[in-house]
């Protein structure tokens, strides 16, 4: 999976950030807790040539903590980027591992690599993911989330998703007091949406092991895709357990941050799935890199989005167009949670299927104005 395109190393201008928040459509629960807005960074970076390129900066608390140290940490990163101008130089195509990221977060390098490579791509004139694999795919297919805390209204979203044409529901779980409580959660929302559609779970790191293998092996008669990380982040050897003592297949979510968490979960064998997030991983080289492990030792794997808008959620679909085919579902239709986008027009979904846009770069476009209704702090830095 190495990029097969030869580009040069953009001279950055000007760099400017805008701080957003934007509210849910209704709170968004999960086993982490209720979100009522999501808050982020977009950041749009300007080369000596004028093209402009832009990235999301949107960590998620439960995913890597809260968007304050980054948001300190950025005017210092932003200067380290333009004094590198003209000299070595930022490399939109370097991998990023946790060496280069020099401590940075990778929720804030995930941001500027994707602002880089899609400045590079502009100015190549392809889409990011034609830079960033030979022959990415035009279309992916993705799952609707369904994250309501009341189980009525999980059960209303994901009636109107397939309706919508999903064919592939991810529905939280693990916020019941008890067992049965999950199940009663699980086979209403499976009632409602028939047998043929596909229906995964995710608990985000709610329950103990024991716990775990209880409530999945009693959610098993609901043909389940797969679970997503049952037990705490940390606990590997726990979610290897887990994953022996039930019949439904196991997905690593919270676990999977870099590559040596992705090889303990390997070694363990505690996973059939890693959900790969560029925001979590550092950006779209790191996360290829990431699913290239996994595939190598015959692990699946799906990316999905971190609730960003628009901008890091075409991020993350030119990363899913370059998976291995086939492509399974992935998490991306994740832009009408929340009220507002920040894009002129919309990434499309169709019958469950998104297709990658073709215009250079990310393919997307910022709307200014939409932008600018939900900024809260903005700055600007210009090369001296
Ligand atoms: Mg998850």
């Amino acid at each position: 999976m190495k990029p097969e395109r030869r580009i040069s190393k953009p001279r950055l201008d000007r760099v400017r950030w805008w701080r957003y928040r934007i509210p849910f459509r209704t709170p968004f629960a999960t086993a982490h807790g209720v979100l009522a807005q999501r808050e982020g960074v977009l950041l749009e970076l300007t080369s000596a040539a004028g093209v402009h390129g832009v990235g999301e900066i949107a960590p998620l608390p439960g995913f890597g903590g809260s968007l304050e140290p980054l948001w300190d940490l950025l005017p210092a990163v932003v200067e380290r980027l333009l004094r590198a101008r003209g000299a070595p130089g930022p490399d939109p195509l370097h991998g990023g591992d946790s060496r280069e990221r020099e401590g940075v977060p990778s929720a804030l390098w995930c941001g500027f690599k994707v602002a880089l490579l899609d400045l590079a791509a502009r100015e190549a004139g392809c889409s990011l993911g034609a830079l960033l694999g030979a022959h990415p795919a035009r279309l992916v297919p993705v799952n609707a989330t369904v994250g309501a805390r009341q189980t009525a209204t999980a059960v209303e979203q994901a009636r109107r998703a397939v309706a919508a044409g999903f064919t592939t529901i991810k529905l939280k779980v693990g916020m019941e007091a008890s067992v049965s409580a999950e199940v009663e959660r699980v086979a209403a929302v499976r009632a409602a949406i028939g047998p043929a559609i596909r229906l995964r779970l995710d608990a985000n790191e709610a329950w103990t092991t024991e716990l775990a293998i209880a409530a999945i092996r009693a959610t098993e008669p609901f043909q389940l895709e797969w679970i997503e990380q049952p037990v705490p982040a940390a606990d590997i050897a726990g979610l290897a357990r887990v994953r022996r003592g039930v019949g439904t297949p196991i997905a690593a979510d919270e676990s999977v941050a870099d590559v040596e968490a992705v090889q303990a979960l390997l070694t363990a064998e505690a996973a059939d799935v890693l959900v790969l997030k560029p925001m979590l991983a550092g950006g779209p080289l790191a996360t290829l890199r990431l699913a290239e492990l996994a595939r190598a030792a015959g692990v699946g794997v799906v990316v999905t989005s971190m609730l960003e808008t628009g901008v890091g959620i075409a991020a993350a679909l030119h990363v899913a167009a370059g998976l291995p085919a086939p492509i399974m579902a992935c998490g991306l239709a994740t832009a009408r949670l929340l009220t507002d986008d920040l894009l002129v027009r919309p990434l499309s979904i169709d019958n469950g299927v998104m297709p990658l846009p073709e215009a250079p770069g990310l393919g997307v476009q910022v709307d200014w104005s939409r932008l600018e209704r939900y900024t809260v702090s903005a700055g600007e830095l210009a090369a001296r």
